[in-house]
């Protein structure tokens, strides 16, 4: 009876006349009756499945970097340490220690952001979405912003920049054609009610031929001589150049900022490899405005945020991110390195790795950065006998769980996004997949 006193009455009812439902259900259809040794442990592992969280670790096998489906980036070693230290006990989140008084949370990551980024001000709220609604929000609310028609965009899940822009209380005022955008549409718009010039990255698509946007300094410079803001909405944004791993370039926050932005605005969990946040940067005046602002409040990230946030940044401060974040370690992996991880695994399989081939491949950066963006790879190929559907379903199904990629007509695995400690998980996985049925 040591189920009754682990959990609930009602959980075990429940569980209870679940179990039996499903037993009748298979007794009609002809299955094996069950014993009530076999009912009572269908019920155990019913309530043990009730009582796990559902959020749980997948191996990401589809070589997608930033997978939005499977929680961005996976974080550093020292950002995971951080968590823990800083959520284990308490911390001081809003205390100063130096005068024993109240202090504030936005000030842990003032320097760290001022040093890898080199503006003079920073505000960080849950995600970069958050950022732009505050900062539209604060800045725009009852006045103009201008924008260009090529940057009317969806982000992804209907999050689309028309949206946020009434939802903020500013007025859209979209200048230019969707190809082709000069500075002078910018300045034609402006009247004593503009608040703000606002960029957005187009980052999840490219717009190629007969194409024409200003550069971020000339934009500048214009909204400065109208006496507007000018408002850079990066996405993902990037403090290291993605061309020295072969890719197209992805627009550099520290870019952004040399260009004369006045506010610019990026995620936590794309490109920079940290946690889920929105980190905004600027000018002095402008950040002070928005940390007054009552959405601030509502918007403030966490404790744990920022502490993964802060040991993040610190591995860019000091030169480390390409080694220490797994997203720019991911991209710096050479084919020839997945191939031979690859070919270990199936070594390990032995004669049930006699199906898996390994043969060339791309892997995607995902995440709303880089689109059309792709690194060759070594792909892992599951045996076409298995059948792809059933065969990506088992892998899912499995524990850990495996999300792998359907590609003509079979389940292919790219290690670039598989951690190299999870290469032994995977090799279980695989086994399992490719085992003969055990005859009992
Ligand atoms: C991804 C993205 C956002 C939203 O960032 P989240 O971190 O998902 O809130 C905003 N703007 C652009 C251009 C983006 O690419």
């Amino acid at each position: 009876m040591a189920l009754a006193t682990r959990y609930p009455r009602v959980m075990l009812v429940d569980a209870a006349r679940e179990t039996l439902d499903e037993a009748r259900r298979r007794i009609r259809s002809g299955g094996p009756l069950t014993d009530a040794d076999d009912l009572a442990a269908a019920v155990a592992l019913r309530l043990d499945a009730a009582g796990r969280p559902t959020l749980s670790r997948v191996i990401n096998a589809t070589g997608v970097i930033i997978h939005t489906n499977l929680g961005r980036a996976p974080l550093s070693i020292g950002a995971l340490a951080a968590m823990q230290h800083v959520g284990k006990g308490y911390s001081n989140l809003e205390f100063d220690l130096e005068s024993g008084t109240r202090g504030s949370r936005h000030e842990h990551l003032a320097d760290l952001l001022q040093r890898s980024t080199h503006a003079q001000a920073s505000l960080v709220v849950n995600n970069a979405a958050a950022s732009l609604l505050l900062v539209l929000g604060a800045l725009g609310h009852g006045r103009e912003v201008v924008i260009s028609r090529g940057e009317l965009v969806e982000i992804g899940g209907g999050f689309r920049i028309p949206d946020l822009l009434r939802q903020s209380g500013a007025n859209l005022v979209e200048v230019g054609t969707t190809n082709r955008t000069y500075v002078a549409d910018y300045e034609a718009a402006v009247t004593d009610r503009t608040a703000m010039f606002l960029r957005v990255h187009t980052s999840n698509f490219r717009q190629t031929g007969f194409v024409h946007a200003p550069a971020l300094g000339e934009l500048a410079q214009a909204a400065h001589a109208k006496g507007v803001v000018l408002v850079d909405d990066l996405g993902s944004g990037s403090l290291l150049d993605t061309t020295r791993y072969g890719l197209a370039r992805e627009p550099l926050v520290q870019e952004s900022v040399s260009s004369g932005a006045d506010l610019i605005c990026f995620s936590g969990d794309k490109l920079l490899g940290g946690p889920q946040a929105g980190i905004i940067i600027g000018r002095a005046e402008h950040i002070a405005r928005l940390k007054r602002h009552p959405l601030t409040r509502a918007l403030r990230p966490d404790k744990a945020t920022l502490a993964a946030l802060g040991a993040t940044l610190a591995s860019y401060v000091r030169g480390e991110a390409d080694q220490d974040i797994p997203v720019w370690r991911m991209m710096a992996t050479s084919p020839q390195e997945i191939e031979r991880r690859a070919e270990a695994l199936v070594g390990r399989l032995g004669p049930l790795g006699a199906g898996f081939s390994v043969e060339d491949g791309r892997s995607a950066i995902g995440g709303g950065s880089l689109p059309g963006e792709t690194l060759p790879t070594r792909l892992l190929c599951a045996p076409r006998a298995l059948g792809a559907q059933a065969a990506a379903a088992q892998l899912r199904h499995g524990s850990p769980s495996v999300v792998a990629r359907l590609e003509d007509d079979r389940v292919v695995l790219d290690l670039r996004t598989v951690l190299p400690e999870e290469d032994d998980l995977l090799t279980g996985s695989l086994r399992v997949l490719v085992e003969p049925p055990c005859a009992s």
